[in-house]
């Protein structure tokens, strides 16, 4: 499964990370999820496809034999791989599958996972917006929201990153249900030779905090596609590392530096 893959999917709708891309730059939103400019950047984000397998293992309980078929592991440039992707499956490299096997592995031996994970999908009408939600995983007996991540080291995962969108699923799944849930992040990392693995529950207080960002942001976000006008943050210093630099001279400094 690729970014584009996920743009098409999400085309009518509004997503936390949507959202979220709209928040840092409405001009690369608007390339990417409205006119579908396959995003430049994303042949380097080998990291996606890693947390998309290492989920898909998730689903299946750790049990690998489907994966394998999903996954194999074909080098680029083959025939063999031109003919794995026209077949759509996802061919890997054998560093990413060994990255896979190292985090399914801790799955299944940290016992404050869940032992499968489940995908729940979230829809409701909000403000003139189609919003959708992707949990992971949902306990609806004890009212736990999950959410699978993978990050390269453990000790640098920082859970203030993924407060915006655990907020969003939190604040969604409280309308439609009327329940406030918990929410909670399962971390394995995917450190060569062998993987660790931590469990996050974010506090009410901080949820609560970013459910406050949501509003006015869907407000813009809703006032942008009602007029069609997606801009730039107005600090070009800001553009120099968006994924659609130079596009259309994105990013590019219009202005010498003086040294
Ligand atoms: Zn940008």
């Amino acid at each position: 499964m690729t970014d584009q893959s996920y743009a098409e999917r999400n085309k009518d709708f509004c997503t936390s990370s949507k959202l979220k891309a709209f928040q840092k730059c409405p001009f690369c939103f608007k390339l990417e999820c409205i006119d579908m400019i396959p995003n430049p950047r994303a042949e380097e984000r080998d990291y996606f496809t890693t947390g998309t397998a290492f989920d898909y293992v998730a689903e299946q309980g750790g049990k690998l034999d489907k994966y394998e078929q999903q996954y194999p592991i074909i080098r680029k440039g083959t025939k063999q791989y031109d003919r794995a992707v026209a077949e759509g499956v996802t061919p890997i490299t054998g560093t990413i599958d060994r990255d896979v096997r190292a985090m399914v592995h801790e799955f299944k031996e940290n016992p404050l996972f869940v032992p499968k994970i489940k995908k729940e999908k979230l829809i409701m009408e909000f403000g003139g917006l189609k919003l959708k939600a992707e949990l992971d995983h949902c306990d609806n007996k004890n009212k736990i929201i999950y959410d699978l991540k993978s990050t390269a080291n453990i000790m640098n995962f920082d859970p203030s990153f993924h407060v915006f969108q655990q907020s969003f699923y939190h604040w969604m799944k409280e309308e439609l249900t009327g329940e406030r849930y918990r929410v909670r992040l399962l971390v394995a990392d995917k450190r060569p030779s062998f993987s660790r693995s931590r469990v996050y529950e974010y506090t009410e207080p901080v949820l609560m905090q970013a459910r406050g960002l949501i509003f006015p942001l869907l407000e813009k976000y809703k006032q942008a596609h009602d007029l069609g006008i997606f801009l730039p943050p107005e600090d070009e210093r800001e553009c120099e590392t968006h994924d659609y630099y130079g596009y259309e001279s994105h990013g590019r400094l219009s202005r010498v530096l003086y040294f």
